[in-house]
């Protein structure tokens, strides 16, 4: 049976339809019944010649009421002497729990679907299909790798995250690439809880700035690495003071820049 990640991790019913062939109990499924002598199309031989032409004897040939063994018997009242019935319909309907894994076995109990059915009971091997965007660990925890506009990065905005619970909203944080989603795993065992989901970002920046692109980056450094800019942090204005005074000294040191 195959499944979505999605259905596996919360659990699903699935309605299984198909055919099934029942074995004649009565003959056990040989179609026929062994009676006490010898066949009496052929006096027990296995075979039978036929009267040819002229008088001659022809080929001997496989005696078709014993099959060629020569033992008596007749075919199976229940079964016509098939050994099986005809095929039949059955639809059952299977309850799948929550956090079964790909290649898990699941055995089906006898069930009847309509009164007058047979009781079918199955053997089912669970596939999982592999998902577009996500991706599941052993532990239950579901990875997603998501590139992501570089610009809507560092602007700290929300976006949308795919979920096996559906889409999520990721506020970002312009010094995180790897966020924690506690709960929105898989299963981390068969019906048990979810485990986290891990969302890794990739920043994306374009190739090629346009010239507005340019002037508006050329505007956003000037906010931080102008001169004494109001959003100056400490740490780059003491990198360039160290900078400097390194500058300074090899100067003073070497006769050089
Ligand atoms: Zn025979
Ligand atoms: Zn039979």
């Amino acid at each position: 049976m195959k499944l979505t990640l999605e259905e596996a991790a919360a659990g699903c019913v699935k309605t299984l339809r198909g055919r099934y062939v029942d074995r004649c109990s009565a003959c056990a499924g040989v179609g026929h019944r062994v009676l006490r002598g010898v066949c009496a199309g052929c006096e027990g031989k296995g075979t039978v010649s036929h009267r040819a032409w002229f008088g001659w004897y022809g080929v001997p040939t496989t005696c078709t009421a014993c099959r060629g063994d020569g033992v008596a018997r007749e075919d199976c009242h229940d079964c016509a002497g098939a050994g099986k019935f005809p095929a039949r319909a059955y639809r059952v309907n299977v309850r799948i729990p929550h956090g079964v894994r790909d290649g898990d076995q699941l055995h089906v109990g006898a069930r009847r679907h309509r009164a007058g059915q047979a009781a079918v009971s199955l053997d089912l091997t669970i596939e999982l299909l592999a998902h577009p965007l996500l991706k599941l660990d052993t532990d239950g925890t579901i990875r997603c790798e998501m590139p992501v506009d570089g610009f809507v990065w560092i602007a700290n905005r929300l976006v949308d995250v795919p979920t096996l619970a559906g889409m999520h909203k990721l506020r970002l944080s312009r010094d995180e690439l790897v966020y924690r989603l506690p709960g929105l795993g898989y299963p981390a065992e068969r019906r048990g809880a979810r485990a986290d989901q891990v969302v890794t970002l990739r920043p994306v920046f374009p190739a090629q700035l346009s010239a507005d692109q340019n002037i508006l980056l050329d505007q956003l450094i000037a906010t931080t690495s102008g001169a004494g800019g109001p959003a100056q942090s400490p740490e780059l204005s003491g990198w360039r003071d160290a900078l400097r005074d390194w500058q300074h000294n090899h100067v003073r040191a070497h006769g050089q820049a």
